[in-house]
Parts: structure tokens; C-alpha cells; sequence
């Protein structure tokens, strides 16, 4: 039967705002097929081109079999028996033969969700061989989609692909989402993830209202239904009634009007209330985001995170087309500075190089300079190509995963080399241009006193700095409620690199939570970087704090004992200092 009742599930908000549109459903493992509507009277015909299918993907099984059987023997060929009794199973078919009427969509988009709702079940049961069958299952349904015929005659019905949808997904990898298309994609919902994954961060900086970590996601949501995507308050509303979509309507209109008024005051300095001063600089991504970083008001870019851009085609981007790239965004973010953060490929981001071996643990395997350093070459290619870029405006260049000197002793190294090629090719550069290192590794944190006599500043990077220092995966959803940077060996790891008295950024998500900015203030951050969507909120809260109550607080926040006690400190002056931005 159509569900028609309103329905609410609930997760974690990672990204503000609310969508509004048709759902659109991808599992994991199988690419979903393209969803055509279709009229009553097409289904019979869907089914004679799904019995095809049945038929072709049947014959091909057999056939495996009887190879196997040749090559390896019976036992090894009795897994295709398996194969053939889920292809007709009763249970399934039973189930499209019910869904076909009501969803009117195309046979294999329908046989498609029927299959993966069975999978997501059969992921979840108890036995550890019925789970192990899963893989089976999406082999089969792979196999039927592969042979079906396409219609006959295709009605001229819309694909609800490129129409404007909410997705709803069991996980979304960084490089899906830097994909996505934001014309039709609205929002969107997985059932993995954490706010502080690649994923969720791209979230924010695309402006795309988001919310993850729902429970049953996959199988709790139908393609087509209507739903409400709540990302300010994690919930994704499933056949809304008549009167949540005018509260939703209402909602969004008021928060949009309310985010306009904070943008209108971006001409405004990020200064307390008490005359002291902070930089307020933009996470970027991606190259659209020129305009964005310019009606953000921010003072130039805190941390371009280079790989999105480095690692968007089949092969590397050479010296001449980055340095034009980065050149580019010089140029239109003048007299301000801008930071290229050198390539962080690996962790939940892209590999730097395809690899059989995967690694077991990424986030502390070859990522970061880590990568950068084992391949010279090409970590030269990209340091000339920001060195070119830094005669054209104000640069800077920063190192991410620093965990000791050596790493940036040879990184330095091949910065001289880069400046000394670039000399002897008669290209300019400028000589001033500042270098930095990340700091989100405890190791680093530690050693800040030392680090800072070879470089000229530090950005923190609290995502890694939290993951690394209490030992809590940043993607893992079953540790996410553990993922603390208020965590007391956090913040003081934060004022130790402070206190090493160079020129200190914060880049992490944490520079973009209302409810911390007092106590990044109140350590001593000179700047604050964060997505651009959320900068004017960041600075209209510094303009609302006193920086003398905000260092007292740290003070008192650096003696407590756990991190509730040192979030709640925080968030008590932030409630008092600017309740607006909290409703
Ligand atoms: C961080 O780790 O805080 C950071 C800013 O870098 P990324 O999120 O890209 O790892
Ligand atoms: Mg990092």
C-alpha cells in the first residue's frame, strides 16, 4: 500500500538548512538504474521484458556453474544453486508484483529497491552466513539489471534523476558528494557519516542542507515519496502533512530572510565587543566558490584544500594548468591572503594512486605530506606552480599531517629547490611568502615550540587534531558521539601550539561551531577559517563577545576535567552573548 501517513526520521544535522522535494533512494554496492515513470497500462509489458531477463540471467548462471563444476569441482559450483533459487525467489517477486502498480516506475528501478530493501534486512539478521549471502544477492540483481532489454517503446516520462530531489543514501563518499549535481540534489540524507567527514564538510561549503547517521534509512524511504529535509534539526519527514510543509515553507523562509540580514553585515570587522580583533579567512574546495568567498565577507582564505581540485580528473593537473588555477584565485581574492593547503589525498578522500593493497588503517597510513614527500616530483610540480601564483597577490603555502621536524625539514628542502628551479627559469615569485604548517597531529601539537622556529605560522586543524588525540575515527558513525574537540587533552594540546607564539589559525570544523567560538577566542586564535556558508554567522557572534570574558573562561575551561564541563562554559557565554543565532 502507498504510505500516506507522515513519518519523521531522525539523525545527525551537518549542514543547515531545509529541502524540500521528490526522495531519491541510492543503495550501497549497485548502481541504481534510471527511474522513468510509466502508465498502468506499460506494466504488463515490464514484465515480459523482467521475465526476459529472468530467463537470460538463468541460462548465464547455469552456464557459470557447469564451468566452475569443470574447472573446480561440485562443491565449488553448489554457490550457483544458490544464485538460481534467489532469482525466482517467491518472497521477491511476490513483492514487485505488489510494488509495480503502486510505484508506476519502470520494472527495473522497482526490482532494483525491492532488492536492495532485502539486502539492507539481511545485512541486519543475527547469522553471520545469512549476512554472508548479501554479496550473492547484489550479484544476482546486478546480473538481471545488466539484461534487461530496454523498453520497447519508452514512454516520454520524466527521469526523476535530473528533476530537484532530497537523496537519500546509505553513504556518500567525498568524491560522490563533490559530484553532485546541486541543480537537481537539494539535500541529502545517509545513514552513515559523521559532521566532521569529507563528506559533510563538502556539505557545507556546497550550501546543501544535510543529515546523516539515520538509522534504517534505506529501507524506511521510497523512491519518489515526498519528503522535508530538516538540516538544522537532523530529521528527514517522510509524506509531510498539509501543515508541516506549511510550517517547513514558513520556516525557511524566516531562516533565509534571518541569514540575509547576517550577510548584509559583512562589510563588518570580526571584532569584539572589547576592540579585539580576528581574522575571519574561508575554507575552500572548489573553484565555484570564488563568488561565495567574496559575499562571505572573509578576509581572504584560510585553507584551500587543494585535493578536490588536484584529484577531480583521471590524471594530475600538471605545473602550468595549477598554477593558472591558482593563480586565478589569487587575483580574485586581492589584497588578501590566500593559503594552499599542499595536496591531502588518502584518509576518507581519494587515494593518491589506485592501489590492490588496501590499507587498514588510512587515516594513519600514507596520507598528507606523507604522500607528498614519497613522490618529490610531483609534490614539486604543485610548489612551483603556488610559488608562480604568489607574484600575482598575497600567498601562503601550509603542509598538512605534520607529525615531527623532518617532515618539515625536507619539505622545506624542496620548497628551496622549487624557489631555485623557478630563479634559474626566470619566473617570478614572491620571495616573502609565507610558510606554515597544520597542526593535527598530538606529535606536533607537542613539538609546536620547535616547529615554530622553521615556519612562519600554524593553522590547527581540530577534525584531525580531535580524531588523532583521543583516538576517535572522524567517518566511524558507531564512534561519532565520542568525537569531542572540547575533549580537555584537545584544547590544551590548542594552547600549547598557541602559546608557541607564531601567527595561529584554526581551520578545523570546530572554528564553524556558534557554541565554541568564545573559547577559541579566549585562547588566543588570532584567525578563524571556516566555509563560507557559515562565516557570516561566525562573525556576527565575535562581534557580540567581550574577548576579557572569553580569556577568563578559557582560563577556567583549561583547568576542567572533562569536555561537557568545557563545552558547557563555552556555550553559557555564547547563549548570553548572541541567543538570536540559537533559535
Ligand atoms: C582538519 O583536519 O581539521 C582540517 C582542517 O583538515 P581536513 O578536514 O581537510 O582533514
Ligand atoms: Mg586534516
Amino acid at each position: 500500500m502507498t504510505e500516506t501517513f507522515e513519518r519523521r526520521l531522525t539523525g545527525q544535522p551537518v549542514s543547515p538548512g531545509i529541502a524540500m522535494g521528490v526522495l531519491r533512494v541510492e543503495a550501497r554496492g549497485c548502481q541504481a538504474p534510471v527511474t522513468r515513470s510509466i502508465s498502468a497500462a506499460a506494466v504488463e509489458g515490464e514484465w515480459r521484458r523482467f521475465e526476459a531477463a529472468l530467463t537470460r540471467t538463468e541460462e548465464e548462471i547455469h552456464a557459470l556453474k557447469e564451468r566452475v563444476e569443470r574447472l573446480s569441482g561440485e562443491k565449488e559450483a553448489a554457490i550457483f544453486d544458490a544464485h538460481l533459487l534467489f532469482l525466482r525467489d517467491r518472497t521477491i517477486l511476490a513483492k514487485l508484483q505488489r510494488e509495480m502498480p503502486l510505484r508506476l516506475q519502470n520494472i527495473e528501478a522497482v526490482y532494483y529497491a525491492v532488492v536492495q530493501n532485502f539486502m539492507e534486512v539481511m545485512r541486519r539478521v543475527d547469522d553471520a552466513y545469512l549476512r554472508s549471502r548479501v554479496a550473492d544477492i547484489g550479484d544476482v540483481l546486478q546480473r538481471v539489471l545488466k539484461n534487461m532489454a530496454p523498453a520497447e517503446k519508452p514512454e516520454a516520462q520524466e527521469a526523476p534523476s535530473g528533476e530537484p530531489c532530497v537523496l537519500a543514501a546509505f553513504d556518500l563518499a567525498p568524491s560522490d558528494t563533490a559530484d553532485l549535481d546541486t541543480d537537481s540534489v537539494l539535500g541529502f540524507v545517509t545513514e552513515m557519516g559523521s559532521a566532521v567527514s569529507h563528506t559533510a564538510i563538502l556539505a557545507r561549503s556546497l550550501g546543501l542542507p544535510a543529515v546523516v547517521g539515520v538509522p534504517h534509512l534505506v529501507i524506511d524511504s521510497r523512491v519518489g515519496q515526498f519528503a522535508i529535509l530538516d538540516g538544522f534539526n537532523g530529521e528527514l519527514i517522510l509524506n509531510p502533512t498539509k501543515e508541516t510543509l506549511e510550517h517547513y515553507r514558513a520556516l525557511q523562509a524566516e531562516k533565509k530572510k534571518a541569514y540575509e540580514t547576517l550577510v548584509g553585515m559583512n562589510n563588518l570587522p570580526a571584532e569584539t565587543r572589547d576592540g579585539h580583533r580576528i581574522r575571519l579567512a574561508a575554507n575552500v574546495e572548489f573553484v565555484h566558490e570564488f563568488g561565495a568567498i567574496q559575499r562571505s565577507g572573509a578576509e581572504g582564505v584560510g585553507l584551500f584544500r587543494t585535493e578536490f581540485f588536484l584529484l577531480d580528473g583521471s590524471t594530475l593537473p600538471d605545473e602550468e594548468e595549477q598554477y593558472a588555477h591558482y593563480r586565478a584565485l589569487v587575483e580574485s581574492c586581492s589584497p588578501h591572503e590566500v593559503i594552499f593547503r599542499t595536496l591531502d589525498s588518502g584518509g576518507d578522500k581519494l587515494p593518491f594512486e589506485e592501489s590492490e593493497e588496501q590499507e587498514a588503517n588510512p587515516f594513519l597510513g600514507w596520507r598528507g605530506i606523507r604522500v607528498s614527500l614519497s613522490r618529490p616530483a610531483i609534490f614539486k610540480e604543485q610548489l612551483r606552480a603556488i610559488l608562480r601564483a604568489s607574484a600575482h597577490g598575497k600567498v601562503g603555502v601550509m603542509f598538512p599531517m605534520v607529525s615531527g621536524l623532518t617532515e618539515v625539514k625536507d619539505a622545506l628542502l624542496l620548497l628551496d629547490e622549487c624557489r631555485a628551479e623557478l630563479r634559474k627559469r626566470g619566473q617570478a615569485y614572491d620571495p616573502k611568502m609565507r610558510v606554515g604548517i597544520m597542526i593535527e597531529v598530538p606529535s606536533a601539537a607537542m613539538m609546536a615550540d620547535v616547529l615554530a622556529r622553521y615556519v612562519d605560522f600554524f593553522s590547527i586543524g581540530t577534525n584531525d587534531l580531535t580524531q588523532y588525540t583521543i583516538a576517535v575515527d572522524r567517518v566511524n558513525y558507531r564512534v561519532s558521539g565520542m568525537f569531542r574537540p572540547t575533549h580537555p587533552g584537545v584544547i590544551r594540546l590548542m594552547r600549547h601550539t598557541i602559546e608557541a607564539g607564531i601567527p595561529t589559525a584554526i581551520c578545523g570544523e570546530m572554528g564553524a561551531d556558534i557554541t565554541l567560538i568564545p573559547l577559541l577566542v579566549g585562547l588566543g586564535a588570532k584567525e578563524l577559517s571556516c566555509g563560507t556558508h557559515l562565516l557570516p554567522l561566525v562573525r556576527f557572534a565575535i562581534r557580540h563577545l567581550n574577548y576579557a570574558e572569553c580569556r577568563a573562561m578559557a582560563e577556567q575551561a583549561l583547568q576542567a576535567e572533562d569536555s561537557r564541563t568545557i563545552r558547557a562554559l563555552s556555550k553559557a557565554i555564547a547563549l548570553r552573548s548572541y541567543p538570536n543565532l540559537f533559535d
